[in-house]
């Protein structure tokens, strides 16, 4: 997709955009991002932070701990509990953004699953991508 892009969520309190190409998409079947999802996981634009831009609102930081014990910042619109993004601690200049809340993902295309390992029985992969069984370095 060409940038910019935007996005937001469910409420519209938090809006975003985008001004850099997209070009990797990334499945997260971790069990964080199954429960803050509440479904199979995440589907994530990995990005360098100058290229996201919050425009609209103040999205709430939750900080969860990884099992390799790093710190990963998530946030989400404390009004209507829309996962936005999410940032290492020890790595501020990357975010990962949710692609679901974007207002149009064009043809975007899953490019990688990660942490499969921890895959739910209903979650579908697509055996022509690329698959990784817990964290990508
Ligand atoms: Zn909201
Ligand atoms: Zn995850």
């Amino acid at each position: 997709m060409p940038a910019p892009l935007s996005g937001s969520c469910l409420c519209s309190a938090i809006r975003y955009t985008i001004d850099a190409p997209v070009a990797e998409l990334r499945a997260c079947h971790c069990t964080h991002c199954q429960k803050t999802s509440g479904a199979g996981g995440s589907v994530n634009v990995p990005l360098a932070s100058d290229a996201f831009k919050i425009t609209q609102g103040t999205p709430k930081r939750y900080a969860a701990k990884a099992d390799s014990g790093r710190t990963l910042y998530r946030f989400f619109c404390a009004d209507c509990g829309s996962p936005i993004y999410s940032q290492r601690e020890s790595n501020p200049a990357m975010v990962t953004v949710r692609a679901g809340t974007l207002d149009n993902a064009g043809d975007m295309k899953i490019t990688a699953h990660i942490w499969t390992k921890s895959k739910r029985p209903w979650s579908y992969i697509d055996p022509a991508s690329q698959q990784i069984s817990a964290q990508p370095n």
